[in-house]
């Protein structure tokens, strides 16, 4: 039986999973840096205006660790799919990501087609809220 992602080469898919396993690793640095950062700060600053400082440090900290972390899960969750041949697949229609594509964005899920078609409906959506909101005002009266 064929791969679901035979359209990858095997040299293809290796270097799209060094790629995310670097991502990772990179990732993973990042977080112990920022650990050893935390406490070490804490032991060091004293005083309120240190300790207010510090907060704020913490919290952009946090702001940033959070998006990593969604990108680790994303990560971790394609390099999953590498097991089971279905990197590469579309979630939704099932198509082939094209090779290009998989390279800008490796933790691509969705096709292009799809993928523009659920940010067409994301904002569509909001429209269809009001307008429908609106009709319901209308059949009240
Ligand atoms: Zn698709």
């Amino acid at each position: 039986m064929a791969r679901l992602n035979a359209h990858l080469g095997k040299r293809q898919l290796k270097a799209l999973q060094e790629k995310l396993e670097e991502d990772s690793s990179r990732i993973k640095e990042n977080f112990l840096l920022k650990k050893r950062e935390y406490s070490e700060s804490r032991v060091e600053h004293k005083d309120d205006v240190d300790a207010a400082n510090d907060t704020i440090l913490i919290t952009t900290n946090m702001r940033f660790t959070n998006r990593e972390a969604n990108y680790l899960k994303k990560i971790i969750k394609a390099l999953a799919k590498f097991e089971t041949d279905e990197y590469g697949v579309c979630e939704d229609c099932g198509d082939q990501i094209s090779f290009e594509r998989l390279m800008a964005r490796p933790t691509s899920e969705m096709c292009i087609v799809c993928k523009e078609e659920a940010e067409m409906e994301e904002k569509h959506s909001i429209h269809h809220k009001q307008s429908s909101s609106m009709g319901r005002t209308l059949s009240l009266r």
